[in-house]
């Protein structure tokens, strides 16, 4: 299989040592073994493969997911835990551009659905993820970027008839979100934190318990068409299927299937964990708050409390999963770290890992058929917001695929472009990102990068 990344990079055999990890160890799923067959066959167990076996388990269709790590290896299970609002590159102006504004409104409402939506599978399923308190914050790192949250909050009113809240910059001590350098902030009431690891375990049980079957340890190394159906080889034999659902997002390869190629861009996004904070430690920071944060950085820095006094403080921006480069993204996430959170400066990280999001093309996610393959469906790119984006989608895909006529809004509907030119992804990322970092400056390093 061809890959983007270095083999480093989707090698099963690693697993990082995250925080979700030491607190929710994931069972270990046995192998498929073939041959055998299937009304649909899932490549992927993460939120978007998981959610949609269950839905189409749900639905009494014979359903196999063959993960070539174990469900949650992906980024499901080392992501920064924000149920939160997103999918999309695009500000709502270029969305309306490209799709018009009715799409986009109803955009808009399938991410407070998706949000909505997992809320409901946690109660439904009595999964405990640790859900925290609602609402998402976002702490302008510019006076200009203050002035653009305000602008947009007017904008949003219009568009949805609802607009974030704001805080200027005096007030957020007092709202427990005190970060060095912040302008004002947003805060918008819908999303909560969770516990991504024991969510996507859950999802795994959920969709056993309701008659699907989840293999660990199943790489597909093969997809083609045979006679009426589709075969997914494996290192023990191949599934037959009537239809199949790609759920790889950053970890895809280039060729399975080829369509996919050039339409996916991994890219990587680096999380720390420090030790608990004490109360005094919080109340010297002035950050005491449980909600979910980011900053407004094209680059981005989020951010949260975790439930047992910890600090999670994650970054985008890694290039490659070399380890020098893996050690220099990590470092820089401490310096930026200490930089927004000095009174933390001397607080030690007690773990550092990394995982690769999907960028798409057309900078918008999608899920539905691949064109000209007929029973081949595909859900990927959720621009490093798929907790909920990529579980609705992924339960809504797999409704479609038992059957049920449903409409997805025009972004997420619409099949990606490939990227430009798809053999310098990785160098005109790397350009991108310096020429981003130069404009907005890294908060720990104060020299433009370039
Ligand atoms: C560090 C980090 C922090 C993030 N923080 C957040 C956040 O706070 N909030 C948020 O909404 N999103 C966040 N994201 C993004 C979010 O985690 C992803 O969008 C989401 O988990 C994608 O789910 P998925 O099921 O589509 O893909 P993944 O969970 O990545 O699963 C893909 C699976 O496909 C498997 N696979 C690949 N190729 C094959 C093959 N040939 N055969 C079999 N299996 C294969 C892989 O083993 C993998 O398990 C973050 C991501 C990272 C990396």
């Amino acid at each position: 299989m061809r890959r983007l990344h270095l083999p480093a990079a989707y090698d099963t055999a690693r697993w990082p040592d995250s925080h979700w990890r030491a607190t929710a160890p994931p069972p270990v799923r046995a192998p498929f073994e073939g041959p055998a067959e299937a009304g649909v066959a899932v490549i992927g167990a993460g939120y978007t493969g998981l959610s949609a076996a269950l839905a189409l388990a749900e639905a009494g269709v014979p359903v196999t997911v063959l993960d070539a790590g174990q469900p949650g290896w992906g980024a499901s299970g080392r992501n920064g835990g924000f149920c939160c609002k997103g999918g999309a590159k695009l500000s709502d102006a270029q969305l309306v551009r490209r799709f018009g504004r009715e799409e986009t409104a109803a955009f808009l409402r399938f991410q407070d659905d998706a949000v909505a939506h997992v809320g409901a599978t946690l109660e439904r399923h009595g999964m405990d993820a640790e859900r925290g308190p609602d609402g998402e914050v976002c702490l302008a790192h510019s006076p200009a970027a203050w002035a653009a949250m305000q602008a947009e909050a007017e904008a949003r009113r219009a568009l949805t008839g609802r607009a974030p809240r704001l805080i200027p910059a005096e007030e957020l001590r007092q709202e427990g979100l005190a970060m060095a350098g912040a302008h004002g902030a947003e805060v918008d009431p819908v999303g909560f934190p969770l516990h991504p690891m024991k969510y996507v375990l859950g999802l795994a049980a959920a969709a056993e318990a309701a008659g699907a079957r989840v293999c660990g340890g199943s790489a597909v190394t093969g997809l083609r068409p045979e006679a009426g159906r589709w075969r997914l080889d494996t290192e023990r034999g191949p599934l037959l299927a009537d239809k199949v659902l790609v759920a790889t997002n950053g970890y895809s390869a280039e060729d399975l299937p080829p369509w996919i190629g050039g339409r996916t861009l991994g890219a990587y996004s680096t999380i720390l964990v420090t030790r608990p904070l004490t109360d005094d430690e919080r109340q010297a920071q002035g950050w005491t708050s449980q909600s979910m944060a980011y900053d407004s950085r094209r680059l981005l820095h989020y951010f949260r409390l975790l439930p047992d006094g910890r600090f999670l403080f994650g970054m985008r921006g890694g290039l490659s999963a070399r380890p020098e480069a893996q050690a220099r993204v990590a470092r820089e996430a401490r310096e930026d770290f200490e930089a927004m959170f000095p009174a933390w400066a001397g607080v030690e990280t007690e773990r550092e890992w990394s995982g690769l999001v999907c960028l798409t093309g057309s900078l918008t996610p999608y899920a539905g058929p691949v064109p000209g393959a007929e029973g081949l469906w595909a859900a990927f790119g959720w621009h490093g917001n798929g907790v909920s984006t990529a579980s609705y989608a992924g339960h809504l895909t797999g409704r479609r695929m038992a059957g049920e006529a449903l409409r997805l809004p025009a972004p997420i509907a619409t099949p990606p472009r490939r990227f430009p030119i798809p053999a310098l992804r990785l160098p005109l990322k790397r350009l991108a990102y310096a020429l981003i970092g130069w404009r907005e400056g890294r908060p720990g390093r104060h020299q433009a990068p370039l």
